[in-house]
């Protein structure tokens, strides 16, 4: 089955809430018929949208906006130690770490409360509290649109990096129709070093629902929430530069933090750009989360897409300017 709607608003599509058009709308639970449809409007861009938590739109999307519908989820393989489960691209990937966790099945407790969808998950490798989709994902079941044909890769195959994947360099052609995850039964190993994770479980037994819990509640602290102001979650990546440059950064900033990241550093964003004199409010209608400056919000319901790019734009010259390191975007920007 194939829905086409035309001149679609898309407001509701991304967490921005960016209000423009999409030439065309596109919700199929058929890979076939999406690639038939992608085929007969050879002539446009396509985009492949989920829960829009990781897109900002600068201005009518001159394309088709294709809206995988993919719900199953199937255990395929189970024993006492370990579980092999099968999820559809697009149901809530937040639901699924909710509904592992109440079954006891270990893994994805850390990425709690992360916005979108399953097939989202493996495209920029999502992470948070030190843990990846990777470290779980089994396969991902693809549907190659350009040549029409399914493909399953292997966790190798999607060459995942730190907020990157195959999928991320080659925007597109792989339709994500549902991730495996392999999980634990038991004998759980917990990851509870991040932060101050193991502070606030403080003195309660550790359990995955718990893990969980604890994470959602230092998230509903410490990030904005996108129904009462718009935005897409980290702006730009934490920069990883090499030994020489740290070295010549931290001898002109003694206080830099960062971590170790094999034989290079990662630099947190958020403290560059506070650096910077970014707080709040900055810039009209947009701006940064007094929490986390990582995060570029709206705070007028009426501010456009393109004065947040803007803004991001304005951002990254000014980091660049005092510190020499250039921000790249984790948003998608159309
Ligand atoms: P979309 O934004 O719709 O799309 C993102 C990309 O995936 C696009 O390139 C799109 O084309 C592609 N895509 C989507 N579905 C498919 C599919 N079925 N097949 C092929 N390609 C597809 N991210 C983190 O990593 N860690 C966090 O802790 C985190 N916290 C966040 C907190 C907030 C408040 C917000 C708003 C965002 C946060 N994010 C985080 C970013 C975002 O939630 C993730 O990137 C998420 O995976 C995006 O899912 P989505 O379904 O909304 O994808
Ligand atoms: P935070 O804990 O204030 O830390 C700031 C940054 O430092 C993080 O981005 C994190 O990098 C890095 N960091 C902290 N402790 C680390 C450690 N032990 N080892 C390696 N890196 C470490 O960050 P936060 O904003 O509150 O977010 C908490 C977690 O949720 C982070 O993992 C973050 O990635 C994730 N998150 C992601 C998004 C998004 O949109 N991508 C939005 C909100 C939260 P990493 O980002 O590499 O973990």
């Amino acid at each position: 089955m194939i829905q086409v709607l035309e001149n679609y608003p898309i407001a509701s599509l991304n967490t921005f809430r960016d209000d423009y058009f999409a030439r065309y709308f596109v919700q199929s639970n058929s890979p076939e018929a999406i690639a038939r449809f992608l085929e007969q409007h050879s002539e446009l861009s396509y985009l492949i949208i989920g829960g829009g938590s990781n897109l900002l739109f600068t201005e009518n999307f001159d394309g088709i906006l294709i809206s995988p519908d993919f719900r199953e989820k199937q255990v395929i393989l189970e024993d006492e130690k370990m579980v092999i489960f099968q999820v559809g691209a697009s149901l809530n990937f937040d639901k699924i770490v909710e509904y592992t966790t109440d079954k006891n099945w270990g893994g994805l407790e850390n990425l709690s409360l992360i916005p979108g969808t399953v097939g989202a998950a493996p495209i920029q490798n999502i992470g948070a509290y030190g843990v990846e989709a990777k470290d779980c994902i089994f396969q991902v079941a693809t549907f190659d649109l350009k040549n029409k044909t399914e493909r399953i890769f292997t966790p190798e195959e999607c060459q995942f990096g730190y907020r990157n994947s195959f999928f991320k360099q080659n925007p597109g052609q792989f339709l994500v129709t549902s991730v495996t995850f392999l999980l634990s039964k038991g004998n759980h190993h917990f990851h509870t070093e991040y932060g101050n994770i193991k502070e606030k479980l403080s003195n309660k037994p550790i359990s995955l629902k718990h893990i969980r819990q604890t994470i959602i509640n230092i998230r509903r602290n410490k990030l904005p929430d996108p129904n009462l102001y718009p935005n897409a979650g980290s702006f730009f990546k934490n920069p990883v530069v090499s030994a020489s440059v740290f070295e010549k950064l931290s001898k002109n900033n003694s206080n830099l933090p960062y971590y170790k990241m094999n034989d290079n550093y990662k630099i947190p964003a958020a403290w560059l750009i506070d650096r910077c004199g970014f707080k709040g409010r900055e810039y009209k209608r947009a701006g940064v989360f007094h929490n986390q400056p990582l995060v570029i919000c709206k705070f007028s319901e009426d501010t456009t897409g393109n004065e947040i790019a803007k803004f991001s734009r304005k951002i990254q010259t000014t980091v660049f300017e005092k510190f020499g390191i250039k921000l790249e975007p984790e948003v998608t920007i159309f």
